[in-house]
């Protein structure tokens, strides 16, 4: 952050303030952590705080310490409007446009609040008094920890906003393991797991949660994994009528696109998801190396993201998304075999 942004924020959190804080739509675990911990140092320094989420997130989250405080915009509406017109400030947290939060996006537009963004992905939107913006940094989380060193309040982490920002900075880092992951990465976990994060407890609470159906959805899945050997390329397919035989809930079929990356000497993963209700194909891509599938998902795909971790939509039907995708690879082909 920047010094003059620095003080800007420290101007805006002198005095109480209604706060309203906001994660992406279909909020992740970074999304939620970074939020909740937010939440609570705001609530501990004094101020008004809400999270105000889009939309509800997956069951694998609903034990974060005071996820239960969360507010969610499509389900408590008139809350939420009411929460987001009457707050004097509001933190954006893990996204970079205001289209990212979807339906709730005009009650942000609408607002007389001043914005503050923290957001590790590509091109942020210029909306903020406060742009708090690094696309080197693995995850928000981390992002949330730096601008508590910052404010030099760190003291204040306790065991409950240290398991929040943990467990954002694990599920965004496919646990410690993608690129972005740097010993900065490690001394901030360090530092979470001295003030009581339990580590082998929220890999649990986050990774050993499976259902039986879903344990189901991922051999579907798997058998469905395609390879595209001359572009060191494989894809997922999933449909409507799949998801439903499998009792198909929010958050089932994350990290199933790892898989596909898995195979070895494969740089480029995607998974292609029917939503019958949003007459879309939701679309989630990988990459290793220098591959971007950030460029990929803007170009094709109405989306964006990361390098390697982007995501996007189309609207065709799954057969014509997955025709249109393997149509489009031979412009990509040098660069996917680099
Ligand atoms: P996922 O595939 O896990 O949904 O998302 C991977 C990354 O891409 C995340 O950082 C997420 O925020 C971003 N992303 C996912 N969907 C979209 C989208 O529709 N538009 C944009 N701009 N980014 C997306």
């Amino acid at each position: 952050m920047k010094a003059s942004e620095l003080a800007v924020l420290k101007e805006l959190l002198a005095t109480p303030k209604k706060i309203v804080i906001v994660p992406h739509k279909n909020p992740d675990g970074d999304a939620m952590g970074s939020t909740l911990a937010l939440y609570q140092y705001l609530v501990k320094t004094g101020h008004k705080a809400h999270v105000v989420s889009p939309n509800d997130y997956p069951k694998f989250l609903k034990w974060l310490p005071y996820e239960d405080t969360v507010v969610k915009f499509d389900l408590q509406n008139k809350k939420a409007v009411r929460l987001i017109n009457e707050a004097d400030l509001i933190f954006t947290l893990d996204f970079n446009a205001l289209s990212r939060v979807a339906e709730m996006e005009p009650a942000l537009q609408n607002a007389s609040a001043q914005f503050v963004m923290i957001d590790h992905h590509q091109q942020p939107d210029d909306y903020a008094v406060v742009t708090y913006s690094d696309t080197s940094v693995c995850a928000t989380c981390q992002m949330v920890y730096h601008t508590f060193e910052m404010l030099e309040v760190t003291d204040l982490i306790d065991a409950d906003m240290a398991t929040c920002l943990y467990t954002g900075i694990m599920t965004d880092t496919g646990s410690f393991r993608f690129r972005s992951t740097t010993a900065t990465t490690h001394q901030v976990i360090a530092a979470l797991i001295a003030k009581g994060a339990d580590n082998a407890l929220i890999h649990e609470k986050i990774y050993d949660a499976n259902n039986f159906s879903r344990m189901q959805l991922l051999g579907t899945a798997l058998t469905n994994l395609h390879r595209l050997e001359e572009y060191r390329a494989a894809y997922i397919t999933l449909s409507q009528e799949e998801l439903d035989a499998h009792d198909f809930q929010k958050g089932d079929t994350e990290g199933f696109v790892n898989y596909g990356l898995s195979l070895e000497n494969t740089v480029l993963a995607l998974i292609f998801i029917e939503n019958k209700q949003e007459g879309i194909i939701k679309i989630s891509l990988r990459s290793k190396g220098d591959f971007s599938v950030n460029l990929m998902a803007r170009e094709h795909f109405e989306g964006g993201g990361h390098t390697n971790a982007a995501g996007g939509k189309s609207d065709r039907s799954l057969e014509d998304t997955v025709a249109y995708f393997i149509s489009i690879l031979p412009q990509y082909k040098e660069a996917l075999n680099e």
